[in-house]
C-alpha cells in the first residue's frame, strides 16, 4: 500500500527531472510511511528511500514504518550541513524537490544556500495523491464517521438545564479518547442561541439557550483518519421561522447529495447549494464554501467552493455543509461526508437530518 503510493510519487519525480523529493509535511509522511511521530523527513529517490528521524523515534520506526525505507539517524544533525553530506549517494543528487507549502522561509534560505544541491519548489504533490482515497482509507473514514455519530447521539442525552456548551464540547474529546480515537479532529463547535450565527463559534461556558438553534460541529481522529459532521438541533422549542430555515438548509444539502458526481468542478457543487439558498432569499447568509476534502487531515483537497476549479474524481471524500446564519440571532448548518463514486456519491453519514427539538 505505502509502496504503491511512493511509486506514483516517483513517477512524477522523473517527469519533472528531479533526482529526489524531500517530504517534510507530517500528514504526507504518515500517508507515505504510516509514521505517527512528530519529527521526521523522507528523502525519496528512484533507487533509495531514506527515513530521517532522531533517537526518540527509532524504535517506533521499526514497528510502524512501511514502504521500504532505510532509517538514517539525524539526532542533533542539520539537514544541509550534516545529513546530506553523510547520506551514501546523496552527493549524486543534483536537483532535489522540496514541499514549498510546508517549509518556513528560514528553512528555504538554508536550502537555497546549499551549493552542492539545487532545491526545487514543488507544491501539492502528495496532497494530490491523498485526494483520491483507496479502499483501506475509505474503510477507516467510515469507522471514524460512525464513532463520531455515536458520540453525537450520546451527547443529545446530556442536553438539559444548567448544561453549558463547554460541558458538551469536553464530552466529545473525553468519549473519543475512551473509544480508541487519538482525540478530536478539530476543536469542537458547540454553539447555542446567538453564538450559532458564527460559523466557527467554538464553545463557551454559557448555558444552552432555550428556543434557539444548538449547533454541533465535531469530528474524531480514529485510525489516522478524521471525521467531520455538523448537526443543528433545537433546545426546548423551535419557531416557525427556524423550522423554515432548517428546511432550506436541509434541502440544499440533499440536492448536493443527489447531484454530486465525478467530473463536476468544486464550484459547480458549491453552486447547487448556493443557488437553492439564494433562491430562498438567504444568499447573503451563506458566506462560506460548501465543503472540503477530509482524510488524514480534517481540511484537505478538493475544495467545494465558488472559486474552486478542482475536478471531482471517484475516491474523493468531501464534506457537504451548507448553512444559513442570521447575525445576532443564530444559524443552522448541516454537514455530512460524501464519498464520490464512479457515477455519483455515497453519503458516509448514517444519522438522519430530521429536525430535532430536545428537552
Ligand atoms: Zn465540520
Ligand atoms: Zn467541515
Amino acid at each position: 500500500m505505502h509502496d504503491a503510493r511512493i511509486q506514483r510519487l516517483l513517477k512524477r519525480l522523473s517527469g519533472d527531472k528531479l533526482d529526489a523529493l524531500l517530504v517534510t509535511s507530517l500528514p504526507n509522511i504518515y500517508y507515505l510511511s504510516g509514521f505517527t511521530g512528530s519529527t521526521a523527513m523522507l528523502l525519496l529517490t528512484a533507487g533509495k528511500r531514506w527515513f530521517l528521524t532522531d533517537f526518540r523515534y527509532h524504535e517506533q520506526v521499526g514497528k510502524q514504518v512501511r514502504g521500504g525505507y532505510e532509517l538514517f539517524d539525524n539526532t542533533g544533525k542539520k539537514l544541509v550541513e550534516d545529513v546530506l553530506p553523510g547520506l551514501p549517494g546523496a552527493d549524486k543528487l543534483k536537483r532535489i524537490g522540496f514541499e514549498s507549502d510546508h517549509v518556513t522561509h528560514a528553512t528555504f534560505e538554508k536550502l537555497s544556500a546549499d551549493e552542492s544541491h539545487e532545491f526545487c519548489a514543488t507544491s501539492g504533490w502528495v496532497e494530490d495523491l491523498r485526494m483520491v482515497k483507496d479502499e483501506s482509507e475509505v474503510k477507516l473514514i467510515r469507522e471514524s464517521v460512525l464513532l463520531n455519530e455515536r458520540i453525537f447521539s450520546e451527547l443529545l442525552g446530556l442536553i438539559g438545564p444548567g448544561v453549558t456548551e463547554a460541558d458538551l464540547a469536553a464530552e466529545i474529546g473525553y468519549r473519543a479518547m475512551k473509544s480508541g480515537a487519538l482525540g478530536v479532529s478539530f476543536s469542537p463547535i458547540v454553539a447555542s442561541g446567538a453564538n450559532s450565527s458564527k460559523p466557527h463559534a467554538g464553545f463557551s461556558t454559557q448555558e444552552l439557550a432555550a428556543g434557539a438553534p444548538l449547533t454541533f460541529d465535531m469530528g474524531v481522529q480514529l485510525g489516522g483518519y478524521c471525521s467531520d459532521m455538523t448537526r443543528t438541533v433545537f433546545y426546548k422549542d423551535c419557531s416557525a421561522e427556524w423550522e423554515q430555515i432548517y428546511g432550506i438548509v436541509r434541502e440544499a444539502k440533499d440536492m448536493v447529495t443527489a447531484q454530486l458526481k465525478p467530473g463536476m468542478l468544486g464550484r459547480e457543487a458549491d453552486a447547487i447549494a448556493r443557488g437553492h439558498i439564494a433562491a430562498a432569499g438567504h444568499g447573503e447568509h451563506f458566506g462560506h464554501g460548501l465543503g472540503h476534502g477530509v482524510g488524514i487531515e480534517v481540511h484537505e483537497g478538493p475544495r467545494l467552493a465558488a472559486p474552486s476549479e478542482q475536478k471531482l474524481a471517484a475516491g474523493n471524500v468531501v464534506t457537504n455543509e451548507p448553512g444559513i446564519y442570521l447575525p445576532g440571532e443564530g444559524g443552522v448548518r448541516i454537514e455530512d461526508i460524501l464519498l464520490v463514486t464512479a457515477d455519483g456519491c455515497e453519503n458516509l453519514n448514517t444519522l438522519p437530518t430530521d429536525i430535532q427539538v430536545i428537552g
